[in-house]
């Protein structure tokens, strides 16, 4: 098996959080030698980065601008085609396990009050995925925000520099079995300027995500730039025309033109073809890769 392995821990993130990135490669491994499926070492992948309380997704997930709600959304797909996602679910500690069933169902997405509840028929239990670290997140946004003396929902994120207040710390995984076969997860708490109810790229098929026969690429950063380019399939058809995965990375950042030095979009790309990986991230992104010679 030549397996290639790539995982992050969300652009923005401390590279010291490698460890968390790599435990979760090696979690992919291990499932893709005892099942043979892609789409189950993606998962069991990403659920490793969703438990670990560092990253903001599942377990440790960014708080909404009402410093009460947390609103996940999570998406897994396969060269089969096989997609699934769920976007807004709340009291779940893996959101990433739902869009799995999702993948499953007719659908390809559930949102809100609709996604816990198809968790809960799955018997998916209960669980509150606040930290004390999101909660002091949320207080410095909140200062940070009155500061300013904004209404926050007044102007467009990209006035503040929030990549510097924790929009960071999603989490994705990119697998293929150098077989031919490929599947991508990623999973989110959202940014940190976030209404209730408001659903970033990582569900979005296209944008946090995208799966063909030739690869998989997977994106993090400020989901409403990534969805406007629609930047996973944009990179994925450059690996399709032949282009190596860390060109086409290299490539999908350039799609973002900052107008001025200080104000670059945080944007990180992860991306595998049979034969290679690539990583391209505009500031510091903790990662894990394997790649098996
Ligand atoms: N893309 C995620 C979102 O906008 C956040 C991130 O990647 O850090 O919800």
């Amino acid at each position: 098996m030549k397996a290639i392995i790539v995982t992050h821990g969300g652009v923005g993130s401390p590279v010291s959080h490698g460890d968390g990135c790599q435990k979760a490669a090696e979690e992919a491994l291990d499932t893709l030698r005892k099942t043979s499926s892609v789409l189950q070492a993606a998962v069991r992948g990403a659920a490793v980065l969703e438990d670990d309380p560092r990253f903001n997704a599942g377990t440790g997930s960014n708080l909404r601008i009402d410093g009460k709600t947390i609103e996940m959304d999570a998406a897994v797909m396969d060269s089969d085609g096989n997609f699934g996602a769920v976007a807004g679910i709340q009291m779940v500690k893996n959101p990433v396990l739902v869009a799995e069933l999702v993948s499953k169902s007719p659908h390809l997405m559930l949102c809100g009050p609709g996604a816990t509840e198809f968790a809960r028929r799955y018997k998916i239990p209960w669980y509150n995925p606040i930290t004390p670290k999101a909660r002091e997140r949320y207080k410095k946004v909140k200062k940070n925000l009155s500061k300013r003396r904004l209404p926050y929902w007044a102007k467009r994120w990209l006035n503040l520099p929030y990549h510097l207040e924790g929009c960071s710390d999603t989490i994705g995984i990119v697998v293929s079995d150098g077989k031919g076969n490929f599947a991508g997860a990623g999973s989110t708490g959202g940014t940190s300027y976030m209404l209730r109810g408001r659903i970033g790229d990582t569900p979005i098929i296209g944008s946090g995500i995208y799966v063909g026969k030739k690869g998989v690429v997977v994106s993090t950063g400020i989901g409403e730039e990534i969805i406007r380019r629609m930047l996973s399939k944009e990179v994925y058809e450059k690996i399709a025309s032949g282009i190596s995965p860390q060109k086409a990375s290299d490539w999908g950042l350039t799609l973002f033109k900052p107008q001025k030095p200080a104000n670059i979009t945080p944007v990180g790309i992860i991306a595998v073809n049979k034969t290679d990986y690539g990583i391209s991230n505009t500031h510091q992104m903790a990662v894990g890769i394997i790649k098996q010679s």
